[in-house]
């Protein structure tokens, strides 16, 4: 079993970087904000509220969700829908009930026991999902830069409004008491605000050559 952790902030290369050194690895990967995304998008539908917890944890457990290339959901394709400012603004506190929590990390870890070899992405896996990953990775960026990231991603103008959304999003999943965004002590930190994709997975796979692990 090999694992790699990428966790971070929104717009801190996370998804880019592990989608591109999975593919250097040749392993799978797996976005685990696409999981939240998707329980969030069901809360919308059915009209629960972002403090049910436990109608939140139901939703979460009776979900049939895929997540690969595409993010398929009780049988939809949810790719774009999960990605939408409606899910944006709802996503943190439905992801700060432990109950949810719970359902979604069991789910990730089976995940990773029958993948054996992955690059996993998200806001606790080094701390709290996987804690024996062999490489745990902190993306971080500027905010004036994973602002514009996040714009260019939606193919919408970087404004004001996406900046405050995205700074209210990263002080709710780091103030949170379950599973906070933090920089775990044995994680790797680094900055993107300046790195290319390749320079990222350059220096991330010298520290997996370094732990013994080559592509
Ligand atoms: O990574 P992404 O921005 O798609 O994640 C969406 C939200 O899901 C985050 O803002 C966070 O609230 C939640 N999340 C989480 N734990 C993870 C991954 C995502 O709480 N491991």
């Amino acid at each position: 079993m090999a694992l790699v952790a990428i966790d971070g902030p929104g717009g801190s290369g996370k998804s880019t970087v592990a989608a591109a050194l999975a593919k250097r690895l040749g392993w799978e990967r797996l976005d685990t904000g696409a999981m939240y995304r998707a329980v969030a998008l069901l809360a919308l539908r059915h009209q629960v509220g972002v403090f049910d917890g436990p109608a939140l944890a139901g939703l979460a457990r009776a979900m049939e969700l895929d997540v690969g290339e595409r993010i398929v959901l009780d049988g939809e394709d949810v790719t774009t829908e999960i990605r939408s400012e409606a899910v944006d603004a709802v996503v943190s506190p439905i992801s700060a009930h432990p109950a949810v929590r719970a359902e979604l990390v069991a789910r990730q870890r089976a995940w990773a026991a029958e993948h054996q070899t992955a690059v996993v992405e998200g806001r606790d896996i080094g701390s709290v999902v996987l804690p024996d990953a062999v490489l745990k990775v902190y993306l971080d960026a500027h905010p004036e830069v994973r602002a514009a990231r996040r714009a260019g991603q939606r193919e919408t103008a970087l404004d004001a409004a996406l900046s405050a959304a995205l700074a209210r999003r990263d002080a709710a999943d780091s103030t949170r008491e379950h599973a906070p965004l933090h920089v775990a002590a044995d994680a790797l930190l680094i900055d993107s605000s300046e790195l290319g994709v390749e320079e990222v997975v350059e220096r991330l796979l010298a520290a997996l050559e370094e732990r013994g692990v080559r592509p």
